[in-house]
């Protein structure tokens, strides 16, 4: 089964905003001003075209480039070519999608019912299309890593990060979702067949290696997990020395769980000073840590006292099992506190997976479809109601999309001709 993404092509196909057809149309036969656009438009996202390790150029095209006009399903395009290193650069212009026939608008309406939940065959049915189609177009923009595509939005490398897996199902399998997500953005959305360290190891590394590819001193200070113990093996292999908090929320979940045999109001009371407890550890700057071990104590003695040894018993072993990774968070005050917005994007995710059970066949590419469905998660503006309307998670995140339409920031952010310009990373 098609577990991990294809590795990119090498491809140096760019696309570039004409703003209108007829711009493009008319600078077809103006090769200076349609280079000098091209150009133009690079310089203003901050961008250089990708040419070869070796080449003096440095991420420019001259006068002296050579151009070739091709005919591309009925339409005319530049393929420039850099005269030193003799990379060939094609431009497409935004109103194409790179081997496709589908147009832009129409992928845009296709995604955006997708990507709100309407199911592929239904998506495919109003917009014309078939579902194989989408489908196919979803896979495509998954074969370009999320941290890339990210990075050309100038957003940093997460340094805190939530890291959980939703677990799923593929027909009739279990499946896991390794996800690791930073405020509103997805960085990673894995795909695995079994839960153990090993799996989810392979699963993190691929983003482990895309973010050391981009900053070989990339390091992860702290991560955020439930505390489930293939995550937190994996995150102690990948990224030793980052603190390994468990979330606090979770906690206040589980310890109903943990208190059996007792009337109701009892176990709502003590849930509540327990919740009580967390709140003010955290409240408490300087001493909090020290303060939360004799709390945690004192608390076991209450169950003990109000709902017996059983249950004091339990509680005590189970805060002995996670009061590290709650010291993890409470000791450093940038550790995310709860994985509330990973559970959203998990949430919104299944949604999704929901919908296209009969797109998760054995021939499938389920890794480039759970990317592809990332980078929507991350480019398309919430809605008019929302609390951040018309800005994108990777807005919200503090970084900056091409333009304001985000089919073509998609169409542009995965082009594989492009590199961020050096200086983009040192500012
Ligand atoms: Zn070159």
């Amino acid at each position: 089964m098609g577990q991990t993404a294809k590795p990119t092509r090498q491809n140096r196909t760019i696309t570039i905003d004409f703003h209108d057809e007829t711009t493009y149309f008319a600078l077809l036969s103006n090769p200076t001003a349609f280079v000098e656009f091209v150009l133009a438009f690079l310089l203003s996202l901050g961008f250089q075209l990708l040419h070869k390790g070796s080449c003096s150029e440095g991420g420019r095209l001259t006068r002296h480039s050579h151009y070739t006009r091709v005919r591309l399903g009925g339409l005319t395009i530049w393929r420039i070519q850099c005269t030193i290193c003799k990379a060939v650069f094609t431009v497409l212009p935004h109103f194409v999608l790179r081997y496709r026939q589908m147009r832009p608008e129409v992928a845009r309406d296709a995604l955006l019912a997708t990507h709100g939940g309407l199911s592929l065959e239904w998506c495919a049915v109003i917009c014309h299309i078939s579902p194989m189609a989408l489908y196919r177009l979803i896979c495509a923009f998954g074969h370009h890593s999320l941290v890339t595509v990210l990075t050309r939005c100038d957003l940093p490398l997460p340094v805190y990060v939530l890291a959980d897996e939703k677990h799923s199902t593929c027909r009739a399998d279990r499946v896991y979702l390794p996800t690791i997500v930073c405020g509103r953005v997805l960085w990673h959305l894995g795909y695995t067949e079994a839960a153990s360290a090993a799996a989810f190891t392979q699963s993190y590394g691929a983003f482990q290696r895309a973010a050391a590819q981009q900053e070989p001193s990339y390091r992860v200070r702290g991560v955020l997990t439930d505390g489930f113990d293939s995550t937190t093996k994996s995150m102690r292999t990948l990224f030793p020395g980052a603190r390994l908090g468990i979330c606090l929320r979770h906690a206040l979940l589980k310890l109903p769980k943990k208190l059996t045999a007792i009337a109701s109001p009892v176990r709502k009371a003590l849930r509540s000073q327990f919740h009580t407890l967390l709140y003010r550890a955290r409240q408490r700057k300087g001493l909090r840590v020290f303060a939360l071990g004799q709390r945690l104590r004192h608390f076991v003695d209450h169950v003990t006292t109000t709902a017996g040894t059983a249950n004091g018993e339990r509680v005590r072993c189970w805060f002995q099992d996670k009061k590290a990774g709650w010291y993890a968070v409470l000791a450093d005050s940038q550790m995310p506190v709860t994985s509330t917005l990973l559970d959203q994007a998990h949430n919104a995710i299944e949604r999704k997976l929901f919908m296209m059970k009969g797109f998760h066949h054995p021939g499938g590419s389920q890794q480039a479809f759970l990317t592809g469905l990332a980078h929507l998660y991350n480019l398309i503006p919430y809605q008019r109601r929302a609390q951040h309307a018309g800005q994108c998670g990777v807005e919200v995140e503090g970084g900056r999309v091409p333009t304001a339409d985000w089919m073509l920031n998609l169409q542009i952010l995965t082009s594989g001709g492009f590199r961020c310009a050096v200086a983009s990373f040192t500012t």
